[in-house]
């Protein structure tokens, strides 16, 4: 059966096409164009573009990737789901080895439609850049390890953050890209010429740049600007307003462009909870006012986040147009993750993962796999 969606404007690669309409058969979209259609559910002139794509999310109400068993991986997928991330890697933080592996082996055999594979996020991390990572269980790169928690993933293990200075980190970003996930540098005390080595060795991801590395100093660039300045680099960005000044992100995509910035979430198992206290193995993370922060105060410890929201205010505060706030929320986050051919996209033979936003950049709706998931207008208008 096929579904007209008509009278939207098209988010069609890094332009809006007016007057337009997509057809969407099965999971898929089939076809898009403009002009007028007297058939098919009616947008209203409302700007419909790729689903959301969120390469670094732990959690969401009161459930973590890193010990959720089904119903709660479910349950955090769906939440995101709601705010317009279709497509998602499950972020595994710092934890046991077998903990971690266990993690993965439960994402892998979940096999969710909008669930595109396993983050880790550790343990081959910097204790000095540690921010909320239980540093008793950081640790140096080892390479059977390594395998271990790749082999955990089944196929799925998508993305690795690892600390390339640590002794094997080098190493280490080699093993991961020969195993076919994508190298991240994160959570490191990396110079400059240490970080450039790690991006020739294969990482292209910079795991939320600014937080969990040095800052910037002129006489110690350090990974951010060896990050900025690379294009095969994509640099993840938390638009929350607390691990960013919020002119960062205006300066972040004029210096880089909207294809090299990662919009994501850090989302922990506190969003769409609220405020309040958390514990997980032996930290205490307190929530105050959607700042998540380890108990002592010494560092942020993920956000309460969705991509929604991430959006909206990498627009509204930002000061980004809609059209690259949404390519950093789709098409770059695909193709850093080689996924970019079925999703990212309003294409023909791509999977039908939409969001419908309004004025406003808020989500009315939401398409995952040709079936609306949210968007109770969408059908009540829609009948005879
Ligand atoms: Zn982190």
């Amino acid at each position: 059966m096929t579904t007209i969606l008509r009278n939207a404007r098209l988010v069609i690669g890094r332009r809006i096409l007016e007057d337009a309409w997509v057809s969407v058969s099965e999971h898929r979209i089939e076809a898009y164009g403009t002009g007028p259609k007297t058939e098919g559910v009616d947008l209203r002139g409302r700007l419909l573009a790729p689903g959301f794509i969120d390469m670094h999310v732990h959690g969401a109400l009161g459930y973590s990737f890193g010990d959720a068993d089904p119903a709660g991986i479910s349950a955090i997928v769906n939440h995101h789901r709601l705010h317009g991330t279709t497509t998602l890697l499950a972020g595994i933080g710092t934890d046991l080895l077998p903990q971690m592996s266990s993690a993965a082996a439960n994402v892998a055999a979940a096999s969710l439609e909008n669930l595109a594979g396993v983050f880790y996020e550790g343990p081959f991390l910097s204790v000095e850049r540690k921010g909320a990572h239980d540093p008793n269980e950081l640790r140096r790169p080892d390479s059977a390890e390594l395998r271990t928690l790749i082999e955990a993933g089944a196929g799925e293990t998508k993305l690795m953050t690892i600390a390339p200075e640590l002794p094997g980190g080098i190493d280490a970003i080699r093993q991961i890209r020969a195993s076919g996930t994508v190298a991240a540098v994160g959570h490191t005390d990396a110079d400059y010429d240490v970080t450039k080595a790690a991006f020739d060795a294969g990482a292209t991801v910079a795991t939320h740049l600014f937080n969990g590395m040095r800052p910037i100093h002129h006489r110690d660039p350090g990974v951010i600007v060896a990050a900025m300045e690379d294009e095969r680099v994509t640099c993840e960005l938390i638009t929350d307003g607390f691990h960013l000044d919020d002119a960062m992100i205006g300066y972040v995509f004029r210096a880089v462009g909207a294809h090299r910035v990662a919009l994501i979430t850090d989302a922990i198992e506190a969003t769409g909870v609220g405020d309040g206290i958390y514990h997980r193995g032996t930290t205490t993370t307190v929530v105050s006012e959607g700042l998540a922060m380890l108990e002592d105060g010494s560092s942020i410890a993920g956000s309460t986040l969705t991509m929604e929201r991430a959006v909206q205010r990498t627009v509204r505060n930002g000061g980004v147009n809609i059209v690259d706030a949404i390519t950093s929320a789709t098409a770059t986050p695909a193709r850093t993750l080689g996924i970019d051919n079925h999703a990212g996209h309003i294409a023909p033979g791509y999977l039908a993962n939409l969001v419908l936003l309004n004025d406003d950049v808020s989500i009315e709706a939401v398409m995952s796999q040709g079936s609306w998931v949210s968007g109770r207008w969408l059908t009540q208008t829609t009948q005879p």
